[in-house]
């Protein structure tokens, strides 16, 4: 038995702000808890209805029935809706049913994990009774995936943005050290620690070595393998902007601790200009953010291929490679 906020590693500050409002009960009554996966952002939602349906003193004290219901998710106040692969109108009816029934304890709470699964009528029930919430009612919607989101959902909610964790926090979380710590994320981190991430950035240097080599059916065939699950996508992305970083660290002559395994590839990719280096980068992250909607991951990575392709070559005519 404990409380859920005290059990959330990162997020201090703006963690710290959040339990303060549900306290004094100035927390707005719809939130959209969003950013990248792995951070905890349900667990900061659970740890918030905690704190609003807790009938003990302490506003969240942690061992009163309401706090410990909420803890074994049995709370008759927390109506949660977890998606598999979409959320249908028929589950979200059934929480704005339930949240017509007579109310028993001093708050409900409506959690819907990965919101961005919600159909578009599942949204479109839902955003009637964020229209018109009935009172002391809180929804909490929690997604990595703040832009599918229908915007009318989003501009009906108060947007809480996480960020990725630190390193402590991860090395803490999940006892991994070094670069999987870096990850800023316990999913990411711990999935990587589960998996040949070796294996994975051995993958990201032959691909970059097609695009120096000119080879396309090499390079579609690693961007097939690659598009097989996000995870293996969301580390192409993190690691080739840690690549391009360091390509232009190593032109500045900036000392960096690289791995053996690219050594080459840094010094082949030396040639680059600075421009194509930062372009490059920056398909990078926007490749990581498309990651997470209902595109092809195929075809990005087969479009960043071309279009990578295309800013060394600009580059090789301006006296680059
Ligand atoms: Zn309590």
């Amino acid at each position: 038995m404990a409380r859920i906020v005290d059990q959330i590693k990162g997020h201090g500050q703006r963690l710290q702000a959040l339990i303060r409002c549900a306290q004094e009960g100035s927390l707005g009554s719809s939130l959209l808890l969003c950013g990248p996966s792995g951070v905890g952002k349900r667990q900061v939602a659970l740890g918030l209805a905690q704190i609003l349906i807790c009938e003990g003193e302490g506003l969240g004290c942690g061992v009163c029935p309401a706090c410990l219901r909420v803890e074994k998710r049995q709370s008759e106040s927390l109506l949660m809706i977890e998606g598999q692969e979409t959320i249908k109108i028929d589950e979200v009816r059934e929480v704005i049913k339930a949240l017509s029934l007579v109310k028993w304890g001093r708050a409900r709470v409506v959690l819907i994990d990965d919101a961005h699964l919600m159909t578009a009528q599942a949204c479109n029930a839902l955003l009637k009774v964020l229209e018109e919430p009935p009172k002391d009612s809180y929804f909490f919607l929690v997604t990595h995936q703040e832009r599918s989101l229908l915007s009318t959902i989003r501009s009906r909610c108060e947007t809480l943005r996480f960020g990725y964790l630190s390193r402590d926090v991860v090395e803490e979380v999940c006892g991994v050290s070094g670069w999987l710590a870096s990850q800023g994320s316990v999913e990411m981190a711990q999935k990587l620690a589960d998996s040949d991430w070796e294996q994975a950035r051995s993958k990201l240097n032959s691909f970059f070595f097609t695009l120096l080599e000119g080879d396309r059916s090499k390079g579609f065939e690693l961007a097939r393998e690659l598009a097989r699950d996000r995870t293996q996508l969301t580390f192409f992305c993190r690691e080739g902007q840690a690549l391009m970083r360091d390509v232009r660290m190593n032109q500045e002559e900036i000392a960096i601790s690289m791995f053996e395994d690219q050594r080459e590839l840094i010094q082949r990719l030396n040639s680059l200009s600075g421009n194509a280096i930062l372009e490059v980068g920056q398909s990078l992250i926007q490749m990581e953010r498309d990651a997470f909607t209902n595109v092809d991951r195929t075809l990005l990575l087969e479009n960043f291929w071309l279009a990578s392709k295309e800013i060394f070559s600009v580059s090789s005519n301006e006296g680059g490679l």
